[in-house]
């Protein structure tokens, strides 16, 4: 088993992957929020294939949460993350101080123009700004070679993926696949906040994904009537208010009426007042 080593500095970081990157070693970063599951882990196991050192960073970033959103109640468990990370043989363990990230004055912001404007962008205005920032901040102070994401988050990954064409970023972009509990509930640290009914219902996710799948099977192409079997599919349980059904390209986000070529299906639902998001890729 490998030593791991906590960081806690910028610089501290930003000198360890200079001498790595003198010695000739790779670098593979896993940016997280914590409160660690199985689909980080798994992003984990792909950044250990593909380099010779590991940096898992976790950081809550404030700058992508909304007023009314839970950053002050966001689940943590460092002692555990730690125990997880020494397991999967991370070599760094990137922990920064907000302060030091956001620091007084702080003012530039990675903004783009066109793919926050669908699904989780129209209900968290400044989510994906929060987000592109900080991973151009952590990949300034990572200097990896490789960054690994996960499609659960798939305008995420979208976002990171364009910002790092446009910006010429000169680091390769690699999306992981959704891991999911064996009932099909797609992991979250945010699943934590479910009570054992809310926990039901937010399997009703990915039922509506599996239903949408078998309808599509079916020959339904139009997307109006498979989104209206959805609504109904989620709508039947009582705690849950929909944000979005969508289906859409997976490249431009942009609604697809007839599924002609694949499609990217993606829902998020308040089951009480937790927030979940899901998604699957339709094939016709
Ligand atoms: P978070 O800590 O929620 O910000 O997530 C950190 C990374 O883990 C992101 O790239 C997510 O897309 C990825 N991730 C979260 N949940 C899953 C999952 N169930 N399967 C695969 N990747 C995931």
């Amino acid at each position: 088993m490998r030593d791991i080593e906590i960081i806690n500095t910028i610089k501290e970081m930003q000198r360890y992957s200079d001498l790595a990157r003198r010695d000739g070693k790779t670098v593979a970063f896993v940016p997280t929020m914590g409160f660690l599951h199985e689909g980080h882990l798994s992003l984990m196991k792909k950044g250990r294939e593909l380099a010779d050192i590991l940096v898992v960073s976790i950081f809550v970033n404030p700058a992508q949460f909304g007023p009314n959103e839970d950053l002050a109640s966001y689940p943590k468990n460092i002692e555990r993350d730690l125990e997880l990370l020494i397991q999967e043989g991370v070599d760094i363990a990137f922990i920064p101080d907000g302060k030091e990230i956001y620091p007084k004055g702080f003012q530039t912001y990675a903004e783009l123009k066109n793919l926050p404007n669908h699904l989780c962008g129209l209900s968290r205005p400044v989510f994906f700004r929060g987000v592109a920032t900080v991973v151009a901040k952590l990949f300034n102070i990572v200097k990896p070679h490789f960054a690994v994401f996960g499609q659960k988050d798939f305008q995420q990954l979208l976002i990171i993926k364009q910002m790092v064409k446009d910006l010429n970023l000169d680091i390769e972009i690699i999306g992981a696949p959704i891991v999911r509990e064996k009932d099909g509930l797609a992991m979250s640290s945010r699943n934590s906040y479910l009570s054992p009914e809310q926990r039901i219902h937010a399997l009703f996710l990915y039922k509506a994904l599996k239903k949408a799948g078998e309808i599509l099977k079916n020959g339904v192409r139009d997307s109006s009537k498979i989104i209206e079997e959805a609504t109904a599919l989620i709508k039947s349980c009582s705690d849950t208010s929909i944000d979005y059904i969508k289906i859409c390209d997976p490249e431009t986000l942009e609604d697809i009426k007839m599924i002609e070529k694949p499609a990217l299906m993606a829902i998020a639902v308040k089951v009480g007042a937790t927030r979940l998001i899901d998604n699957m890729i339709l094939n016709p």
